[in-house]
């Protein structure tokens, strides 16, 4: 398959390798200076979206995303799958779509978790909204690219779940640092406290995947001295994107909200930049309030 690839960053870059090494023609382009194996650079993101059949984007945030999509629909052949990768608030998400299927394009919202680990084993899982027809171009590539594709919907329904998730997964964290933070205050053997949770109903992800606890548990970022893993900032990013389409549904997420704000504090206010979110729990053993 022709396929264009804009945004060879950290995710995207191996991402686009992954296509190329199983025999895809990819041609790419970044706005900073990339090299990327099997890749052909382009001199402009319409350079690289024009004659592909696919045109992939992951970009850092809805605006660029805006931005890039404006100078890329035009260039696209009809027909063409235009998938963003990006995670990008939901509004965004919906306005891109819709000016692609204007154009008469597919278009597919599908941020991916897994991180940048994910990205070059090629096992993300992509949270997919949009078109069937569209879902059914773009699968083989997900195969490659990912382990799971989940499709979600129309149009920004892979955006919706991608937040509603890291929404859950920030908040099960920081309830699960500050438990630790308690028993440890209480004289509770971090091990004990792994050993019933994990197997009792206090049970998440969090914990039993990505113990914040070093020593005890899965290795996880917390036996590395907190280096990201998921850093505190992404963590921040889509705890605002939550937000953003909480106030624009009229939801009310007030867990959500304190997430987001502990969060902001950790990473604006602290010493959370840089460093893996569940470094939360060595911020809460040193008792700083929020
Ligand atoms: P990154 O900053 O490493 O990569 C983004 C790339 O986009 C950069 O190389 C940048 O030069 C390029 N870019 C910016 N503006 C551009 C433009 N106008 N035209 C062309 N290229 C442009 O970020 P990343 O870690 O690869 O993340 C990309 C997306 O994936 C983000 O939306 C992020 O939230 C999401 N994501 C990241 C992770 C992770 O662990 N890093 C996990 C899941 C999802």
């Amino acid at each position: 398959m022709k396929i264009g690839f804009i945004g060879l960053g950290n995710m995207g870059g191996p991402m686009a390798a992954n296509l190329a090494k199983a025999g895809h023609e990819v041609t790419g382009f970044d706005m900073a200076n990339v090299a990327i194996e099997g890749v052909t650079l382009a001199a402009s993101g319409a350079e690289a979206a024009t004659g592909a059949e696919v045109v992939i984007t992951m970009l850092p945030n809805g605006d660029i995303l805006r931005k890039v999509a404006a100078e890329i629909i035009p260039a696209m052949s009809k027909g063409a799958v235009f998938l963003d990768c990006s995670t990008v608030d939901v509004a965004s998400a919906r306005a891109v779509a819709e000016d692609a299927q204007k154009a008469g394009l597919s278009a597919l919202d599908a941020p991916v978790s897994g991180g940048i680990g994910g990205a070059s084993g090629g096992t993300l899982t992509f949270m997919v909204g949009g078109d069937d027809a569209g879902f059914a171009t773009a699968k083989p590539l997900f195969d490659i690219m990912g382990q799971k594709a989940v499709h979600c919907g129309p149009s920004g329904n892979g955006q919706a779940a991608k937040i509603c998730n890291n929404m859950i997964l920030g908040v099960t964290m920081i309830a699960t640092c500050e438990a630790f933070a308690l028993a440890d205050k209480l004289g509770l053997d971090r091990q004990a406290m792994f050993d019933v949770v994990s197997t009792s109903s206090g049970y998440s992800w969090s914990i039993n995947a990505y113990c914040p606890a070093p020593g005890v548990g899965p290795q996880s970022p917390a036996d590395n001295g907190y280096k990201p893993g998921f850093a505190a900032e992404l963590m921040l990013k889509d705890l605002r994107l939550a937000q953003q389409a909480a106030e624009e549904a009229d939801a009310d997420t007030p867990m959500g909200q304190a997430a987001r704000d502990l969060y902001a504090q950790f990473v604006e206010g602290e010493d959370g930049l840089g460093r893996d979110f569940s470094a939360m729990l060595p911020r809460f053993e040193a008792r700083k309030r929020g």
